[in-house]
């Protein structure tokens, strides 16, 4: 459900992105254009502190709702949240439930420009083949893409799990590629960063369940 008050977007954190990003368009707000190409809910963008095209969720929230893991509800604002690259803790254990975001009158054509400027950066710079998007976080010297990139190991792959020729950040599926195929390229792609150049690359997505 997604409820705008003046300049106040609020959501539940079953929302999609993309929908706040269209539902701020019909009211002519605008700021949140980035968000449109990200596929994911609320929540997780909440808890990734997802971004894109320079700007991160966080930068556009006022205040979240959440439950805490014995059920009591709590609204922490912006300014009570502890916020770092794709991770707000709080979220580690506690469960978003809404979030509040902040947009700008904006004029329909110039929000409709960024949504085309952002879906042209995303056709242009990002395989469209299956992926999990962005596999390591950027470092402070480096884009982990161009990282990937220099070290020469575009089109490394393990069995059907390939680095992107596109983006060297994306690691894609060409058909059939198992969890273990995928983190065995990963381990190939961080030991060739810290032999090679000495950098500790971490992965932006989170591994969970099994290998197989
Ligand atoms: C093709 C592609 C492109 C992508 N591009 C981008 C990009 O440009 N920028 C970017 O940042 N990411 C990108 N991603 C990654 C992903 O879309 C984002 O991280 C997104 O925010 C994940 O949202 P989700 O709803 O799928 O969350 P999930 O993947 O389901 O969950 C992510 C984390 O959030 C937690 N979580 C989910 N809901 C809640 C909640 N209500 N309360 C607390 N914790 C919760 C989960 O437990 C998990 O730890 C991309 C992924 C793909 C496949």
């Amino acid at each position: 459900k997604i409820e705008i008050e003046g300049n106040e977007i609020t959501a539940g954190a079953g929302g999609k992105l993309k929908e706040i990003v269209y539902a701020a368009r019909a009211a002519n707000l605008g700021g949140m254009e980035w968000m449109e190409g990200i596929p994911g809910s609320v929540g997780g963008g909440l808890r990734m502190n997802a971004g894109a095209m320079g700007a991160q969720t966080l930068e556009n929230v006022l205040r979240v709702r959440y439950l805490d893991p014995e059920g009591n509800a709590h609204t922490k604002q912006r300014d009570e949240l502890e916020v770092h690259y794709r991770h707000v803790p709080l979220l580690e254990k506690n469960f978003a439930v809404s979030a509040t975001f902040r947009a700008e009158p904006t004029a329909r054509e110039e929000i409709d420009s960024r949504l085309e400027q952002s879906q042209e950066k995303r056709r242009t710079t990002q395989p469209i083949a299956k992926s999990a998007g962005c596999i390591f976080k950027n470092t402070a010297s480096c884009p982990a893409g161009k990282l990937v990139d220099e070290l020469g190991l575009k089109d490394l792959s393990v069995g059907a799990a390939r680095v992107s020729d596109v983006h060297g950040n994306f690691i894609v599926n060409d058909g059939g590629a198992t969890a273990a195929d995928m983190l065995e390229l990963i381990d190939k792609i961080k030991t060739t960063a810290r032999e090679k150049r000495g950098i500790e690359l971490e992965t932006e997505v989170q591994i969970v369940g099994e290998d197989a």
